[in-house]
């Protein structure tokens, strides 16, 4: 959706009340420049020469430079984009700007926001990865966490960007925590270093095709 201000309403999303605020940006310039700004600050900060501290914030001055060179924007534009992250991806407090969770770049993870953890969370994953996380737990892969959702819609969401046919599994989150697993907030996802096997529910068994060599047995 687009992204706008209106002297009426304030900053939008998709239409403004009165109908005569003006439109930022553009949806597929949102979705492009968040793309950039996620990996930059979760994976790649230091190719465009930015110093993360060790919880991931970087100076927003710097952030702003590559993202006007790179896309010609401004201040404002980033944060309307920070605002309405669906996901609320990053976060910008006192002239610095982070990205939440989702790094590859070795930073802090232990900090948590207020508020209650569920608890039943959910995880979407593609059926090949199904028996491993039923053996061994859910991993942080290539991540410094596991992530999670409130919420098995959120997660078939996310699923569905590494499989067509998600997995849906529900994660006791307050078995991990009684078990002294930590169990954090940061924005709308929740994360844990580990969720051993015995706290994962399979939800929804994988279907499989019909000339699959390895029919649903067993699940
Ligand atoms: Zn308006």
């Amino acid at each position: 959706m687009d992204l706008g201000i209106c002297k009426r309403c304030g900053e939008f999303e998709g239409c403004c009340e009165c109908g005569k605020g003006e439109v930022l940006i553009k949806s597929e310039d949102r979705k492009r420049v968040s793309k950039f700004l996620s990996g930059l600050l979760r994976h790649f900060a230091r190719d465009f020469g930015i110093t993360l501290d060790e919880e991931g914030w970087a100076e927003l001055n710097e952030v702003l430079k590559v993202l006007k060179e790179r896309y010609g924007v401004g201040k404002k534009y980033v944060e309307l984009i920070v605002k309405f992250d669906p996901k609320k991806r990053f976060e910008i407090r006192k002239g610095r700007i982070r990205a939440r969770y989702g790094h590859s770049i070795e930073v802090r993870t232990d900090w948590s926001e207020e508020g209650e953890i569920p608890k039943k969370l959910y995880h979407a994953t593609s059926p090949k990865n199904l028996s491993p996380i039923l053996k061994s737990g859910l991993l942080p892969m290539k991540r410094l966490e596991v992530h999670m959702c409130s919420t098995p819609s959120e997660a078939l969401e996310v699923g569905r960007r590494h499989s067509s046919n998600p997995i849906l599994l529900e994660i006791d989150a307050e078995g991990l925590m009684k078990k002294g697993i930590k169990v954090r907030k940061k924005g709308k996802v929740y994360t844990a270093d580990y969720v051993p096997p015995e706290f994962v529910r399979v939800v929804n068994k994988p279907s499989f095709d019909r000339n699959s060599p390895n029919p649903a047995k067993g699940y």
